[in-house]
């Protein structure tokens, strides 16, 4: 497949994906790429056909939130590895959801690895390199000027019927969703869309048949952990998702 992308001019790249301008100034493309990175880029390699793979979660998992009336940026995936996107205006803050404690939840607060979080935590990062992605309060958001209070209330609503839609999903799928992180954006409108991406990359999958610590892990953590089969882990999520689609409803 042939990439519209190269023809366009390149506005940002980042770790996981370049942007690149269109000729309509509120439409950009998203082009997946393989590299990935790893606490805050001091770990680097490639996965081969990540951007294949999140491209396609992503679009079919944006396909089943518009159906629930989540609204996202994307207009329409025109390769295997781009989307045409609306423009948005990124909220720099990562809204991170977490529905079983991992990662940096246990690192910062001893909770053990695996612990069920009732009622769902949602939780602020500030989107910034330099200071390691910091998690934020309200109040450290506000004295920042990050966001409105009702722009927060918003936020958090929007995660978590996200996570309510995507949770059932997954689960459907044999798959459980310990957690996630999203970007928002607001366009032209002033309305806040969903934006960026949702895949392993993204979020961390357990297979919900596998008891082994290690062998449930299907995201971005077989990357980070060595635990090995990266592409595999990524690509048994995309065939999940597609076998469970094809189900009739
Ligand atoms: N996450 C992400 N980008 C980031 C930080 C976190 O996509 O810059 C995702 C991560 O994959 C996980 C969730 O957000 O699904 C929570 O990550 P955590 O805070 O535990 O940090 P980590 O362990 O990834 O450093």
């Amino acid at each position: 497949m042939t990439n519209a992308s190269t023809d366009n001019q390149k506005l940002y790249e980042g770790k996981a994906k370049i942007i690149y301008a269109t000729d309509d100034p509120e439409v950009l493309i998203t082009y997946f790429k393989d590299d990935a990175t790893a606490f805050n880029a001091q770990k680097k390699g490639q996965i081969t056909n990540k951007g294949v793979v999140n491209c396609k979660i992503t679009t079919h998992l944006y396909g089943l939130l518009a159906q629930k009336g989540v609204q996202t940026h994307l207009l329409e995936t025109i390769s295997d590895r781009e989307m045409r996107v609306k423009r948005v205006a990124i909220v720099p803050l990562e809204v991170v959801v977490r529905n079983i404690a991992a990662g940096s939840l246990c690192k910062q607060t001893g909770l053990p690895l695996g612990t069920l979080l009732e009622p769902s935590l949602v939780e602020f990062y500030y989107k910034n390199d330099d200071l390691g992605d910091p998690l934020l309060t309200r109040d450290r958001i506000f004295a920042m000027d990050l966001a409105s209070a009702q722009q927060l209330d918003q936020l958090v609503a929007q995660a978590q019927q996200v996570n309510q839609v995507l949770s059932e999903f997954f689960i459907s799928c044999g798959i459980t969703l310990v957690d996630f992180k999203l970007e928002f954006g607001v366009d032209q409108a002033g309305q806040l869309l969903l934006a960026d991406e949702i895949s392993p990359d993204t979020c961390r999958l357990w297979d919900a048949n596998e008891a082994d610590e290690k062998k449930r892990v299907m995201d971005k953590d077989r990357f980070r952990q060595d635990l090995g089969d990266v592409a595999e882990g990524y690509q048994t999520v995309l065939s999940r998702i597609l076998t469970q689609l094809a189900q009739p409803s």
